[in-house]
């Protein structure tokens, strides 16, 4: 099947259809209105080429070739260009796209835009953005034709050849996939940006001139600009600007004077709120801001395209300039923000942690927490496995050490000695030392200005040892999570062992002395502990941890609260350090129990801290929202007496999309803001507000603005980040309340 409508292809279909097609075919899922079209798939491309005999004599001319020599470069792909344009289009799959331009057209020759759309069939992400040829205002079947032939030849341009070799694309992996798209006739066009491309304020930002746009793309023309603040639904700023003439098309563009007219506003009111309301449709549904181009005709707005916005900055950074200079060696998922320069060990086994010398890049299948004094050296850390709240997002965020997690085979690609730059807020590892302009980093705010909010801003701790400074330097209002997992996992043998050994006592005064770090740290500062929750796997690296069951999918197995009820003397040896620290004075304590799914559980885990002497009416009890079950059925949980719940997103959003979090073959569906975790935060939300239960947020979502700015709307009462992002997180916290009272003023006068 050659061709393959627009409306029947969606982001399930890269593969086959390219990241454009795809893109554009999820659009209209959404019911936006996109202008119609057809795709004529890789797979007809591929066909191609096996018809006219072109496959070996393309790729062994491609597999010879030194791309450093350009003459050579340059001969080589006009060559195979030529044969592309040469060979015979077989006539099912010309019959097939002149049946399709027909019917687009309602049986009239109506102008297109035939763009090509490249896949990678091992990469169905990887971005080709720009590196193969769009031609506009095609007419007439044969030129539709001949039009696709010239867009699968471009996809052995110089550049695009180069191009793959450089980032270890195969050529052979690549195919291309092309579109061919009604072109707008448009009075009126322009970009907008769902988000303010700088801050990522909540600001729609759009530009529009009259007629075609290409008049803004060429910068001959200054448009319009408008500003609409989407929170306050209001239009900010309109700014009118003089457009000399505009462009149309008669016989291919023409440009039309424009005298007086140009002078006019070019969009009414109601034209604008209808743009933000798809760009919001279109920001939800990616869950980025993103930069779209729109159209008018005939009073409907279309939208022919919509990327992700890829120059939001945090502290003023230029990371255009970095993704320009070094060959890029490997990407993953950014989790924690910073640039570092180092040369990379592998870490493999225990025996490696030592090879790790300060400011060398840390590489490792997954970090455990043996290699925490080895992560605290490392400059960088990078590891194939994971999401971004695995253990290596987590401690490294927590270090300030730039990381970047999933990449899949960074142990394999990466040597020993080998000299990187790592940039861990967009997720990439380039080849050699990258010179990049120093920057204002994103640093805890100091202390000397604080700024007050209603809304707590607390902070995230699995680090004993950093709690002192982290307590200094974000002026935090407290731990909202205190993960006790990773200090446990870095003892020197398995819980259960410590037991077993009749060694309980030696095992409550190390996990006391380790939580009193953090306690004292805060105090008088609340300091919210959890009781343990790792997974079986992580228990087994441990001394001592031979014995764990192995399970097939950990993350729905024996951890959390369930193991501890099950396990009870796990619990209990918690309990008594704690009971040893308030004993002490440190009243700044509450209990906060992991994975709840049932009210039972909370009365089970009560009763052993009742019995092991915690005077629940001095400390807060509370437990983690962090599944579906106990989101719906928060109101049974409450019955049981909490003082607080904190959402969990990280493990709200696994368990709510069945999407495993350490898995980076679904990262890319991992979504905290999906509407149905978003719906069961807010259920939680306002039911524990009814119940006077204090509610916050120790998900990775509570380090995220624009969930902050949602949380507090729906009036969280505090929420826990991560270290690096409390003082932004603050400020967020700071404006979003500003913003309610200045709305419930407005409404009383
Ligand atoms: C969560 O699930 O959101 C959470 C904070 O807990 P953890 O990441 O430790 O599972
Ligand atoms: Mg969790």
């Amino acid at each position: 099947m050659p061709v393959l409508w627009l409306s029947d292809v969606g982001k399930n279909d890269i593969s086959i259809v390219g990241g454009k097609a795809a893109n554009l075919g999820e659009l209209l899922r959404l019911e936006i209105p996109v202008p119609d079209g057809f795709v004529v798939d890789a797979r007809t491309f591929r066909d191609f080429i096996n018809r006219a005999n072109l496959r070996s004599k393309i790729y062994s001319l491609l597999q010879n070739l030194d791309v450093e020599k350009t003459e050579e470069l340059n001969r080589v792909s006009e060559e195979i260009r030529k044969m592309i344009r040469e060979a015979e289009m077989p006539e099912e799959i010309g019959k097939e796209i002149k049946k399709a331009y027909k019917k687009l057209g309602n049986g009239k020759e109506v102008y297109v835009a035939v763009r090509s759309s490249a896949t990678a069939e091992d990469l169905p992400d990887a971005s080709f953005a720009g590196q193969q040829d769009t031609y506009l205002n095609v007419k007439g079947e044969e030129e539709v034709v001949k039009k696709v032939k010239e867009c699968w030849g471009s996809l052995f341009t110089p550049r695009a050849i180069y191009y793959r070799v450089q980032k270890g694309f195969k050529h052979e992996n690549v195919s291309i996939a092309v579109v061919v798209q009604k072109m707008v006739n448009s009075e009126k066009s322009g970009v907008m940006f769902t988000s303010h491309p700088v801050t990522g304020e909540k600001k729609c930002i759009i530009e529009a001139v009259f007629g075609l746009g290409e008049a803004i793309v060429s910068g001959l023309v200054t448009p319009d600009t408008y500003v609409y603040d989407r929170l306050s639904k209001k239009l900010l700023e309109v700014k009118i600007a003089e457009k000399k003439f505009m462009i149309t098309r008669k016989n291919g563009n023409e440009r039309v004077e424009l005298g007086e007219k140009g002078k006019e506003r070019v969009l009414s009111d109601d034209e604008i709120v209808k743009l933000v309301d798809l760009g919001e449709v279109i920001e939800d549904h990616y869950g980025k801001p993103q930069d779209v181009e729109w159209a008018i005709e005939g009073g409907q707005v279309y939208i022919v395209q919509s990327r992700p916005i890829t120059t939001i900055k945090e502290a003023g950074e230029e990371r255009a300039e970095l993704e320009e200079a070094g060959k890029i060696l490997l990407k993953g998922l950014g989790a924690s923000p910073g640039i570092a320069v180092g040369e990379v060990k592998i870490v493999g086994s225990e025996r490696d942690i030592s090879k790790v010398k300060d400011g060398d890049v840390l590489v490792a299948v997954m970090t455990t927490p043996d290699m925490v004094p080895a992560m605290k050296k490392a400059s960088a850390i990078v590891t194939d496995e994971g999401g971004l709240t695995c253990h290596a997002a987590i401690v490294s965020r927590e270090l300030g050490v730039p990381a970047v997690v999933g990449t899949k085979n960074a142990t394999k690609l990466l040597k020993d000695g080998m000299l990187v730059t790592v940039d861990g807020e967009k997720g990439i590892v380039y080849l050699g030392k990258l010179e990049v302009a120093k920057k204002e980093e994103a640093k805890p705010v100091s202390v000397s200005a604080p700024l007050i909010t209603a809304t707590e801003v607390k902070v995230n701790i699995s680090l004993p040892d950093a709690a002192e400074k982290v307590a200094r330097e974000t002026n935090a209002d407290g731990v909202g999570l205190f993960r006790i997992e990773h200090m446990i996992l870095s003892l020197e043998k398995h819980p259960m062992k410590y037991i077993k050994d009749g060694e309980i006592e030696k095992y409550i005064d190390l996990i006391y002395n380790e939580m009193k770090k953090v306690v004292k740290a805060f105090y008088p500062r609340p300091v919210w502990i959890r009781t343990i929750d790792a997974p079986t796997d992580e228990f087994r690296a441990m001394k001592g941890g031979e014995d764990e069951p192995i399970e097939a999918n950990p993350m729905l197995g024996f951890r959390g609260i369930r193991r501890d009820l099950a396990e009870e003397m796990h619990l209990r040896a918690e309990m008594r350090a704690i009971k040893r620290l308030i004993d002490e004075g440190y009243t700044n304590i509450g209990i906060m129990l992991p994975l709840i799914v049932s009210p039972e559980e909370i009365r089970r885990a009560k009763r052993v801290a009742i019995e092991e002497g915690i005077p629940l009416d001095r400390i807060d009890f509370g437990i983690m929202v962090e599944t579906p079950a106990a989101a719906l059925i928060i109101e049974d949980l409450i019955k049981e007496g909490i003082d607080f719940i904190s959402l969990g997103t990280n493990d709200l959003t696994q368990y709510t999309l069945a999407v495993d979090r350490n898995n980076e073959n679904v990262a890319y569906l991992y979504d905290e803001t999906h509407p149905a975790v978003m719906k069961l935060i807010e259920r939680t939300i306002k039911i524990c507000k009814e119940h006077g239960v204090k509610t916050s947020i120790c998900g990775q979502a509570g380090s995220y603005p624009h969930v902050v700015e949602k949380l507090v709307e729906m009036g969280i009462d505090s929420v826990s980040a991560n270290p690096d992002i409390v003082h932004r997180i603050r400020e967020v916290v700071a404006r979003a309340e500003r913003k309610i009272i200045l709305e419930k003023l407005r409404k009383l006068q």
